[in-house]
């Protein structure tokens, strides 16, 4: 009696670890079969779009900010940390998205890759504005001091077509070590996206080569590193993300630098609302336009991808600046 119930559980035991095996071996050999179909999860859309461009078939990407929603100001739900942690490449950007910053390190510390690093974050700028200071005046003291003490790291990078083009290829060598059957199809197509990157610069270039107004009074601190490449001066009405609010002494100050400049436009963004920057443009006499930082892509937006949208902005930026 006793022995026949021993060899029952042993069966019953031995049974249910034949299938546990099983079930193990069905499931890895679904994840490993492809070969490539690496999953690849992006912090926001001009990573998404560069890593979708770069892996071209090889990769399944997908971006944790939802279509409309505020990138700095990224939630995270449990479903986003799980596909952090089970991605084989987490393309994010430290200290643009916080709540990112802290799962890259303690879920993906082996598969995160920062394009902060590829794009070289130059640029600073102060918590709020720096009105009434030069181009030249900041870029002194942005090169002398480090980031932090009163001046964060300016993370907008890729409103530099150039800087985004470096990303790309950065991002092909980063793949090619994942997937080294895919290096020469990322390699081509960080080359494709550089070709396409340089003529949306070259355009810029010439579009904004000859505009009566160099002073960029934009929604917040986004436009930097476009600023910077094209010859322009930005000044944020909110600082570096949408939620630092000016106080009535900055927005004073603003409206002052608009009227003296001969500002004829202040530019609303989407996704954020337009409230401060049409109360400037309401206090200075002058019109609203909107540009788009492309930190995220909507229904609305006024292009399909990147590359359209940057060429809304440059139509925008011609007509807002008086560019000849
Ligand atoms: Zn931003």
């Amino acid at each position: 009696m006793n022995t026949w119930t021993t060899r029952a559980v042993t069966a019953a035991t031995a049974s249910a670890a034949a299938l546990a095996l099983a079930g193990c071996g069905g499931s890895d050999d679904a994840a490993g079969g492809s070969g490539a179909g690496l999953t690849v999860v992006a912090g926001f859309y001009p990573l998404e779009w560069a890593a979708q461009r770069v892996g071209g078939d090889r990769l399944d990407v997908s971006s944790l900010t939802p279509p409309g929603a505020e990138a700095h100001d990224l939630e995270l739900a449990p479903q986003d940390v799980a596909a952090v942690a089970e991605a084989d490449l987490l393309v994010y950007l430290e200290g643009f998205q916080p709540a990112l910053d802290e799962v890259a390190t303690t879920e993906a510390a082996a598969t995160a890759w920062d394009a902060g690093q590829a794009a070289d974050l130059t640029l600073t700028a102060e918590e709020h504005g720096h009105e009434g200071e030069t181009a030249e005046e900041h870029a002194e003291h942005a090169g002398e001091e480090p980031a932090g003490d009163g001046e964060a790291l300016d993370p907008h990078f890729w409103l530099d077509p150039v800087r985004l083009a470096s990303v790309g290829d950065a991002l092909a060598e980063r793949l090619a070590e994942a997937d080294p059957d895919g290096a020469a199809g990322y390699e081509q197509n960080a080359a494709a996206l550089r070709a396409d990157l340089e003529a949306l610069d070259a355009e810029i270039q010439a579009g904004l080569a000859g505009c009566a107004v160099d002073t960029l009074v934009t929604g917040h601190e986004a436009f930097g590193y476009l600023a910077d490449r094209y010859g322009l001066e930005v000044v944020g009405i909110s600082g570096l993300s949408p939620s630092q609010e000016p106080d009535p002494a900055q927005l004073a100050e603003i409206t002052a630098l608009v009227r003296e400049r001969g500002v004829t436009t202040v530019y609303t963004e989407t996704l954020v609302d337009p409230a401060v920057a049409e109360t400037v443009a309401t206090e200075a006499g002058v019109r609203t336009a909107v540009l788009d930082p492309v930190e995220g892509l909507t229904d609305e937006s006024a292009g399909s991808d990147y590359l359209e949208v940057m060429r809304a902005n440059l139509a925008t930026l011609q007509e807002g600046q008086s560019c000849s």
